[in-house]
């Protein structure tokens, strides 16, 4: 389970047994010399102790899944990779959409243009609670259940089946790949998401939502159902961390003066109701999703990914809390860390190696 790869602009999908023998020797040539490989497998072996939580089982298909599972992924914005444990093991976004698809609302109408739509204030409640501002109606922000649908009615296109081929389209350059839907997981989302259809008719009776607002639900449910495993997350939150542009594929995902806005949100809203002590402790921009992902994002160094089923009841997965924060205080991540706490990263991630080695 700790096996542990590290390369250069390669996914985990369809690898060659050239790849793996590659990857194996540069395990064997690398990992005692790579700072950062070494503390990443240190850190997953602590984070594996941690049993605390219980995997989501408000739709048979969350519950099927195991809670051993755990994978930790780094991607740096010069596109090394970094896996360890069970970064293949797929699962569904669930909330980790959000701040992506948020991005693309931005870049479809400009930041006032959905902030008349969707505020940008932390909120103590639940993140699926039936609640919105009550003098201007909106959504508090856009990692609440509210927000998130109001976000995705703003996606533009011409019927549903363009508005779904560019939400696919929008997050999979930020993967870096062709993601799909989880059918199974896309269909239960539907047919128990009744206080997501609750607040969307809410909305829809405060002229928040537009005439398009149950397919924009139903855009949700799918948003929430794309497969991607640990790997796809640190890609992800590489290409945020690389202003916009995916570090793999080095093309664009995000116009790099929207990624701000989307970070801000995620340090302030992406952690549910702990994302007060998540910034405080951790200091990153960050978001989780309950079927058990979590991705944190290191500007202009670095995007990890996290996978454990195991969630506590605020919906964050425990494990992926405890290596983040780990992560961050070895390295001195936190966003406002003083500057003799933080550690010159680029030496971190290339140890002693020749670069390129790779
Ligand atoms: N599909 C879930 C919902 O809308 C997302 C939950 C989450 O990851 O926070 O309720």
């Amino acid at each position: 389970m700790s096996a542990m790869t590290g390369r250069r602009g390669a996914g985990p999908a369809g690898r060659s047994s050239e790849t793996n023998a590659l990857d194996a020797l540069l395990r064997d040539t690398r990992s005692a010399v790579s700072p950062l490989r070494r503390t990443l497998e240190e850190i997953f072996e602590q984070a594996s102790e941690v049993n605390e939580g219980r995997v989501a089982d408000y739709i048979p298909e969350l519950a099927r899944a195991d809670p051993a599972w755990f994978a930790v992924s780094v991607v740096t914005t010069e596109g090394e990779c970094f896996d360890v444990g069970d970064s293949h093991r797929l699962f569904t976004l669930q909330s980790i959409s959000k701040p992506f698809v948020y991005g693309m609302a931005l870049q479809d109408h400009g930041r006032e243009g959905v902030l008349e739509r969707v505020g940008v204030e932390p909120t103590g409640e639940a993140f699926n609670s039936i609640v919105l501002d009550p003098a201007s109606h909106r959504p508090f922000n856009p990692m609440v259940n509210a927000g998130a649908i109001a976000t995705t009615d703003l996606l533009r296109g011409k019927d549903y089946p363009e508005r779904m081929a560019r939400l696919l389209g929008g997050l999979g350059r930020f993967a870096g790949r062709d993601l799909y839907v989880d059918n199974a997981v896309f269909l239960s989302e539907r047919m128990t998401g009744h206080r997501n259809r609750a607040i969307n008719h809410l909305m829809k009776a405060f002229g928040i939502v537009g005439d398009l607002f149950e397919e924009s639900l139903e855009l949700y449910f799918q948003q929430c159902s794309v497969l991607v495993n640990s790997h796809d997350l640190a890609v992800m939150a590489a290409t945020l961390a690389n202003e916009g542009t995916n570090p793999l594929t080095r093309e664009p995902a995000l116009e790099a003066t929207y990624v701000k806005n989307v970070l801000a949100i995620m340090l302030s809203c992406g952690m549910y109701d702990y994302a007060g002590e998540w910034c405080w402790r951790v200091g990153l921009p960050a978001k989780s999703g309950v079927a058990g992902g979590l991705l944190a994002v290191v500007p202009g160094v670095l995007g990890i990914g996290v996978y454990s089923p195991l969630i506590d009841a605020k919906g964050n997965c425990p494990r992926g809390v405890k290596a983040c924060k780990e992560f961050s205080t070895r390295f001195g991540l936190h966003c406002f860390a003083a500057a003799s706490e933080r550690r010159d990263m680029r030496r971190e991630i290339n140890g002693n190696t020749t670069r390129g080695a790779s």
